[in-house]
């Protein structure tokens, strides 16, 4: 059979294939170490001239295999899991910009990947701009410096629900030697493959939508193996030059564009540094992932289900949801996200802060949390909680008004999502 399996069938079986007698399901291989018969059959192994098992700070056969699903899903050419979100957006830009380099991102970006950017890499001596993601192709190529090394940004904001223009990102970052590195976790590789529309890198927080019970952290990087490193050995020494560490090997040589980013920042990163996923949480993963594209369509229909209903509610001002036809991102769902959207919707109380506030308590399906993308829908009211060390200037500034919730739409029935906001917002 020569038929490529589609998207729906790699979310259930791609990444793990048992042979002859062997389990069905993917066996969580929970041990730290691995047994050789002989000294010099390991060495072989630390000097990469072969791969296989040694440590699982370095690798464990169950994450590669939750990894290799991933990858198949993204249509990349190699992938690595990490222990959160965070480290897998750290490593992904660590392992090309370091101390005297500069990265540009699109402004609009999850506020944990903002912190990490502004405050915590620039006291590894990264510097980053900032840009507006609706900036023209000019303004971000003038962002450009000669130590720049990649561009980043998330294909739908967290929490802004900004679709992001991948091509235009992309193809200023290819004009100009660069990588385009994209968090995917908002869109999944359901809604869009951001490799195809550029993107040379894709990271993301499986803690979302992968996992999508809100069971285990975690993160992931995919490369898509087609960036050239070589054609600039001068910006990528890291990929291009003998890794002193390492015996002297030179990454793009021994595995190829293919296979270089990926290796070096296990070999590397993962090994300096080991922000590890364990094999049980790739294992829940794992799980998540089987039935990722049954999951996504759902929240993305309770998602414009709670937003119709919404959109035409007296005591609700505005509502954002990319599947709506009169969202400022809707045509750009309608090409990147196949008209899809998430389960994430933000809307505005028109009496402000104090009736967002107690609409919220009456609430008795919609469950109070800081998360999204769980099977579970949960609701937030962010000038209360993750914003509220900001005045109501402040926070209009940055685009969550104190009027503002964020609702993350999970799997149940949409019109009890409905009912239950409903009555909530009779009692106000
Ligand atoms: C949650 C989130 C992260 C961070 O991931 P963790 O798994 O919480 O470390 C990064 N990017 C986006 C878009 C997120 O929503």
């Amino acid at each position: 059979m020569n038929r490529k399996p589609s998207l729906d069938t790699q979310c259930v079986q791609a990444g793990y294939t048992p042979g002859n007698g062997q389990p069905r399901q993917m066996p969580i291989i929970q041990s730290t170490t691995f047994k050789y018969d002989t000294l010099e059959s390991m060495g072989r192994l630390f000097d990469l001239k072969e791969s296989g098992y040694l440590y699982s700070r370095l690798q464990n056969p169950t994450c590669d295999q939750v990894a290799a699903k991933i990858c198949a899903l993204e249509g990349g050419s190699a992938a690595m899991l990490t222990g959160s979100g965070q480290a897998a957006i750290f490593y992904a830009v660590f392992n090309i910009a370091g101390c005297g380099d500069h990265i540009i991102s699109s402004a609009s970006i999850y506020g944990g990947t903002y912190n990490l950017f502004a405050i915590t890499m620039k006291r590894m001596g990264v510097e980053v701009t900032f840009v507006d993601p609706e900036c023209t192709p000019e303004e971000l190529k003038q962002a450009i410096r000669p130590n720049t090394k990649l561009i980043y940004g998330e294909t739908i904001a967290n929490p802004a629900l900004v679709v992001l223009d991948l091509e235009k990102f992309a193809t200023v970052a290819h004009e100009n030697g660069l990588p385009f590195v994209v968090d995917n976790t908002f869109a999944t590789p359901v809604n869009c493959q951001p490799i195809q529309w550029g993107a040379d890198i894709v990271v993301h927080s499986t803690t979302k939508y992968m996992d999508g019970h809100a069971a285990g952290l975690g993160g992931c990087i995919v490369d898509a193996g087609r960036f050239d490193w070589t054609g600039y050995p001068e910006r990528f020494p890291g990929l291009c030059t003998p890794d002193e560490s390492y015996h002297g090997v030179v990454y793009t040589q021994q595995f190829g564009l293919g296979g270089a980013y990926i290796t070096k920042a296990t070999t590397q990163l993962m090994r300096d540094l080991g922000s590890v996923q364990s094999p049980h949480t790739a294992f829940l993963l794992n799980l998540g992932l089987e039935s990722l594209h049954l999951r996504m369509k759902r929240h993305g229909e309770n998602a414009k289900a709670v937003a119709e209903f919404l959109k035409n509610h007296p005591k609700i001002s505005w509502v954002r949801c990319c599947a709506l036809p009169e969202d400022d991102y809707y045509q750009r769902a309608q090409t990147y996200l196949g008209g899809n959207c998430c389960g994430v919707v933000s809307f505005g109380v028109k009496d402000g802060r104090e009736a967002a506030i107690q609409m919220m308590q009456y609430l008795k399906v919609c469950v109070i949390e800081t998360h999204v993308a769980d099977a579970r829908t949960c609701i937030l009211h962010p000038a209360s909680t993750t914003h509220r060390q900001m005045n109501d200037e402040q926070l209009k500034e940055v685009g969550i008004g104190p009027e503002l919730v964020r609702i993350s739409c999970g799997i149940e029935d949409a019109q009890d999502l409905i009912a239950d906001l409903e009555q909530a917002l009779a009692q106000i």
